[in-house]
């Protein structure tokens, strides 16, 4: 049965320089960016879609874009929220203050930052219009690596180290829909918005609700229920992992298991290849064999390295036939997966 994703990810620079995933949430007219260097290929559009950046650590290739993205998005009404690792408030609201705002007081442009740390997020509020003065803090417990939850997806963030606290994450639908587009000929539908109506209420699980139904004979209201009965098979949910800049260590590989396991879509660094294992050991980064092993412990369905070094822009097949090597013994039943 072909599946209509839920979410479209995009590696916005390829494989190569600063690593920047853009996923499209289907249906919704939103966005999450995971890491945000220098990169060009977003639309002022796209920008403007994004719901939430979540980064993974501030060094600067993972963290110069906010720039940009708050250029595009500084006079839109939609709030932005920001993720990151321990010092991600500090850092985001100097950036914040580094510019002048005297006239930005008809902006209504809030940022939301939630700094992950250990069993808790500290959630920090500021407005465009104060000259993003902090308008309010607060504190909520977190339960396992669970940052957000909505009904169309989820969010978690596993803290992992790289010489600095750095965060991988998995983002998560929690089932799929797949609507039977052959099973609406016998019963007289026809396509329309209200395919999408249906999903959002299944989604947020209102089964009695009534919706207004296209068919061969006009319009009809039916319930949600019936045609959930009638028209949609539920299989697993898709997920979307993402990992970078980390050291290829028992404990990381540890924490990334809980989360990330049987992740659809992996998007994982694969800086070095494994000649420079010590180089990449040095600086808390995966080697290409590394990251196909922990593809293969994690049982990833794809992988699509990133963040390799540009030392490496005509030797990326390479890094590919490590990556995949390593990946498919791990995979091998007997294999170094454990
Ligand atoms: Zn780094
Ligand atoms: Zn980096």
């Amino acid at each position: 049965m072909f599946m209509r994703p839920s979410f479209l990810p995009r590696l916005v620079n390829g494989p190569l320089f600063d690593p920047v995933v853009y996923v499209r949430i289907l249906n919704e007219r939103k966005a999450l960016l995971f890491d945000c260097g220098h990169f060009e290929g977003l639309a002022p559009r796209e920008l403007l879609s994004l719901e939430a950046v979540c980064i993974s650590h501030t060094h600067m290739d993972h963290f110069m874009g906010l720039d940009r993205i708050l250029r595009a998005i500084l006079h839109r009404d939609q709030p932005l929220t920001i993720y990151g690792p321990e010092g991600i408030t500090g850092k985001t609201l100097s950036k914040l203050r580094s510019y002048t705002w005297n006239l930005s007081s008809g902006y209504a442009l809030e940022i939301t930052i939630c700094e992950v740390l250990p069993g808790c997020m500290h959630i920090t509020r500021t407005r465009a219009d104060t000259g993003f003065a902090v308008t309010r803090r607060s504190t909520a417990p977190l339960q396992g690596a669970r940052i957000y939850v909505s009904p169309r997806y989820s969010l978690d963030a596993v803290i992992l180290e790289h010489t600095v606290p750095c965060l991988a994450y998995v983002l998560k639908e929690p089932f799929h829909l797949n609507i039977l587009k052959n099973a609406f000929t016998g019963r007289g539908y026809l396509p329309g918005a209200w395919v999408g109506t249906l999903k959002a209420h299944i989604f947020a699980g209102r089964m009695e609700e009534l919706i207004t139904v296209n068919t061969h004979a006009g319009t009809q209201k039916v319930r949600v229920s019936r045609l959930k009965e009638e028209l949609v098979t539920i299989t697993p949910g898709q997920s979307v992992a993402f990992v970078t800049d980390i050291s290829c260590s028992r404990e990381n590989i540890a924490a990334l298991k809980g989360p990330a396991r049987g992740t659809d879509m992996l998007f994982i660094e694969a800086y070095y290849l494994h000649e420079l294992k010590d180089h990449a050991a040095a600086r808390g980064h995966l080697t290409a064999r590394q990251a196909g092993m922990i593809a293969g412990m994690l049982e990833a369905g794809q992988v699509f390295p990133m963040h390799v070094s540009p030392r490496y822009h005509d030797r990326l097949d390479e890094i590919r036939a490590e990556v995949d090597a390593a990946w498919c013994e791990a995979s091998e039943p007997g294999g170094s997966r454990g």
